[in-house]
């Protein structure tokens, strides 16, 4: 997912303020490339691929070392770039049971 000016602003926001002299820890040195998107890893669930269900996604904008290639790993949702994991099982319909309706008396 492209992240737009707004994500971005965020992002940048975010490093900034809270990762503002990170070194590579692989090479040391200081100089990152941002990606302008936002990547997602897939809870490992053995044999074959699950997507919904019970298995999780977490998304991540990821930075990486202009020297070395390194790369690291940020939570969006955490960074509040996003508010909830993009492929949250709609949970609204999973047990049948209704909110209470507004009384009207
Ligand atoms: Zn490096």
């Amino acid at each position: 997912m492209q992240l737009d000016e707004n994500q971005k602003n965020k992002v940048l926001l975010y490093l900034n303020t809270n990762a503002p002299t990170i070194k590579c820890p692989v090479c040391g040195h200081a100089q990152w490339g941002l990606s302008d998107r936002i990547f997602e890893t897939r809870e490992f669930v053995g044999g074959g691929l699950e997507l919904g269900g019970n298995s999780s996604i977490m998304p991540f904008i990821v930075i990486t070392c202009t020297y070395c290639a390194h790369s690291l790993l940020f939570n969006a949702i955490q960074m509040g770039i996003l508010t909830q994991s993009p492929a949250k099982p709609d949970e609204s319909k999973s047990n049948g049971v209704k909110s209470p309706e507004p009384s009207n008396g």
